[in-house]
């Protein structure tokens, strides 16, 4: 609920000094229980740092985060402790996650022991079951991380974030490092992993594509703000903000003859430490009005039922001008 949080940037090579860039401003939705949310939006659009606030990982500035009845916003770490095993994190890049000098076996205990569990027969047991449910061998706990290919590697961080059978899973482009070929094994087996362990997703990529296939809803996001969230068929093949009519035309046709009327969006994102006023799409925004650079949209339902923070939102086949 209304989350913000800003990063004090500073550099040594620039002549000025430090410099506030609101990643999240004032950012409210809701994972329901059981779900895949999609979080979408271009790099530095503040989708990983709203992700490691949800954890925890991050402390946020304002705004508050329930987790299952719990307010979690500012909890000890000791009063965290019994709530981190629910909710747990798939990173980015497997490799960089790994500590390269241990076995897969002693790092999957790490988390159980960290845990209270101590067990050495039981745990061998847990992590021999762990390796089935990604599909590994369970040989494969002798073995260092640079023995496994990048595909394997993500099996191995998923297997870990399992571990402790958490409820709650931010999964941060966990398939963006991996070879296309790959990618939709490791989207696969997470859909099939939450349906037999009744798992509920945030699930954070940079385009639509991604999420297309497990998502139930997508949240858009533009510099620290989410911008449209709905069901995924919804946001897809309707879109009612313009950027996610952009984002959406942004993905290749795999036919190019049934590419109708791309979109390509002015210019890079404009930096998070100096936002457009008002809108913050406003200066990227093909249908922006003398209105949008004044006065800021907030996140609501529109009139047709979509929860859009536009204007001038985009009505019947979401195509633009
Ligand atoms: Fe475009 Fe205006 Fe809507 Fe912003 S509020 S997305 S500038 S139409
Ligand atoms: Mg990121």
């Amino acid at each position: 609920r209304n989350l913000t949080k800003h990063f004090n940037v500073g550099s040594r090579f620039a002549s000025g000094g430090r410099q506030v860039v609101q990643a999240l401003d004032d950012v409210s939705f809701d994972v329901f229980a059981g779900e895949t949310l999609g979080l979408v939006g271009e790099s530095g659009c503040g989708k990983s740092t709203l992700g490691r606030c949800l954890l925890r990982l991050y402390d946020a500035d304002g705004g508050r985060i329930l987790f299952n009845g719990h307010d979690i916003t500012a909890m000890t770490e000791r009063a965290l402790r019994p709530l981190r095993a629910d909710m747990q994190m798939v990173f980015q890049d497997p490799y960089a996650s790994l500590n390269p000098r241990r076995r897969i076996g002693d790092l999957l205990a790490e988390a159980l022991i960290a845990h209270g569990q101590t067990d050495a027969a039981a745990n061998r047991a847990r992590l021999a079951e762990l390796m089935g449910l990604v599909g590994l061998a369970p040989d494969h706990l002798d073995r260092f991380p640079h023995e496994f290919s990048g595909g394997q590697r993500q099996r191995i961080g998923i297997a870990r974030a399992l571990a402790l059978n958490p409820k709650l899973i931010v999964a941060d482009e966990p398939v963006s490092a991996l070879d296309v070929s790959i990618q939709a094994q490791v989207v696969n087996l997470l859909a099939d992993l939450q349906e037999r362990l009744a798992l509920t997703y945030v699930f954070i990529a940079h385009d639509l594509s991604v999420v297309r296939h497990i998502a139930d809803r997508v949240a858009v996001m533009y510099l620290g703000t989410i911008v449209e969230i709905g069901a995924t068929d919804d946001v897809l093949h309707e879109p009612a903000h313009p950027y996610t009519a952009a984002l959406i035309s942004a993905v290749p046709e795999p036919d190019p003859l049934a590419q109708t009327a791309r979109t390509i969006l002015q210019g890079e994102p404009p930096s998070p430490a100096n936002p457009p006023s008002g809108c913050r799409f406003h200066t990227r925004c093909p249908i922006a009005q003398p209105r949008c650079a004044g006065e800021r949209p907030n996140l609501s339902a529109d009139a047709a039922g979509r929860t859009v923070a536009c204007h001038f939102p985009l009505t019947a086949g979401g195509r633009l001008p």
